[in-house]
């Protein structure tokens, strides 16, 4: 387990408050701005699309983001957390320092939508061959950051402040055996220095309109541990199970017994609990009982006391289920521990809500928690974060009937790209203007 330092420290918590930025921008046209870019967004995001890049792998899309960052005359770093890009913007006049950060992989999906600018891509992962797709919207996210680039570069004479774009690799998490993310970026000396006295994010999401922004202070998404176990039987002829043990049997019963966790033993009056199986492998024919059976899965949970309280009880259904079977099981609970809770600063989150409303026309709804989980939120344990989601669906379309993200039908209405583009100006020139106050 990894020990998380806390979001909320005096110094950084009071940075927001302390800083007064001479007023500037003021009056900024924002709708005129983003829709002078509007048209390049689009065709960045077909782009990226179509060149779709798993995590730490991200080599054309950090080369289209570097030289693009270049050529708007911003100090560039390439390389970071292996394929992260970052530039930094300084303004004209004095004033704070904000992060913008968007996330640039792609997922192993094979894409099902029908689209001109559709993925063909494969590539190898896991030791087998798969589609690759922009099935979270990152794309997305790289082509509106890259449109705020060029216009917040476009005002640097009367920007008050410094603007620092993250282009972050392997949010989805890197290839196993690796290091990635926004973790690596921070372990790496990304605000070593230029440390923001405030750092956005957003993401595009389906089943949400395309006019409409959701938001919530405080935890909005999950933390998200992966864990795996192992049953070993012992290997024998299909037609003679009494000569071996069957770890098949086992591992089902496994499956079915880890459910009662969270609608049984867990009181979700407190914060939802999700306990998943992603992957149930083991054997190569009809007629031979295998050896052993690998399951593997994700646990998502708000609190810590939950937290542990899953693990545990994982462990212990594992174990005493196997040993009732006279197998056995090696167990990595958790495997991976992955993103914390991702928090949204609670003072910066109302700061900034006249300026979310202004991007989506007042359309701006405050979400109950979701049990996705993020990287972003590392960002939040050295300044002060927000995050929100900008809706991807058509909204004359079932919210409903949308295929979700990760989904090999997600699909974001162009109209997302503009509202993204409109919200993270907003934000930005509003923490720059007032300094968050
Ligand atoms: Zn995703
Ligand atoms: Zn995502």
């Amino acid at each position: 387990m990894r020990q998380r330092t806390g979001w909320k420290s005096l110094a950084v918590a009071s940075a927001i408050v302390l800083f007064s930025a001479a007023p500037s921008v003021q009056g900024a046209d924002v709708d005129a701005l983003a829709q002078a870019v509007e048209a390049r967004v689009v065709a960045w995001r077909r782009d990226i699309h179509q060149h779709p890049e798993l995590g730490n792998r991200e080599f054309r899309t950090a080369a289209l983001v570097a030289e693009h960052l270049q050529g708007l005359g911003l100090e560039v770093r390439t390389g970071i957390a292996h394929t992260g890009v970052v530039g930094i913007l300084r303004g004209g006049k004095p004033g704070p320092r904000i992060a913008l950060r968007a996330d640039m992989d792609a997922l192993p999906v094979t894409e099902r939508v029908d689209l001109p600018f559709a993925s063909r891509v494969t590539t190898e992962y896991r030791g087998q061959t798969v589609g690759v797709m922009h099935a979270c919207g990152h794309d997305a996210h790289v082509a509106i950051l890259m449109g705020v680039a060029a216009v917040l570069a476009g005002m640097r004479e009367e920007l008050a402040g410094e603007v620092m774009f993250i282009f972050q690799p392997a949010e989805e998490g890197p290839p196993e055996g690796e290091d990635g993310g926004a973790e690596l970026m921070l372990r790496e000396g990304l605000f070593d220095d230029f440390l923001p006295a405030a750092v956005f994010g957003l993401h595009v999401i389906a089943g949400i309109p395309s006019d409409t922004i959701t938001v919530r202070p405080g935890p909005f998404m999950a933390a998200a541990d992966s864990f795996r176990i192992v049953v070993k039987g012992r290997q024998t002829h299909g037609s003679r199970p009494w000569s071996g043990v069957d770890p098949i049997v086992v591992a089902a019963d496994i499956v079915s017994t880890t459910q009662t966790l969270v609608s049984r033993r867990s009181d979700l009056t407190r914060a939802p609990v999700v306990v998943s199986f992603g992957a149930v492998q083991g054997g190569i024919r009809e007629n031979i009982i295998p050896d052993e059976v690998e399951l593997i899965g994700t646990i998502r949970t708000f609190e810590t006391e939950m937290r542990e309280e899953i693990f545990s009880g994982l462990r212990a259904i594992a174990e005493h289920i196997a040993a009732a079977h006279g197998a056995t099981v090696v167990l990595d609970v958790p495997w991976e521990t992955g993103y914390p809770v991702t928090y949204n600063h609670v003072g910066l989150t109302a700061a900034m809500d006249e300026a979310l409303r202004r991007a989506a026309r007042g359309k701006v709804i405050e979400m109950p928690p979701i049990t996705g989980a993020e990287d972003f939120s590392f960002y939040g344990h050295h300044a002060p974060a927000l995050f929100f989601f900008v809706g991807a669906t058509p909204p004359d379309q079932d919210m409903n009937a949308a295929a979700i993200n990760h989904s090999p039908l997600f699909y974001v209405d162009e109209a997302a790209l503009g509202l993204g583009t409109r919200a993270m100006l907003e934000v930005a020139l509003e923490f720059l203007r007032t300094g968050g106050e």
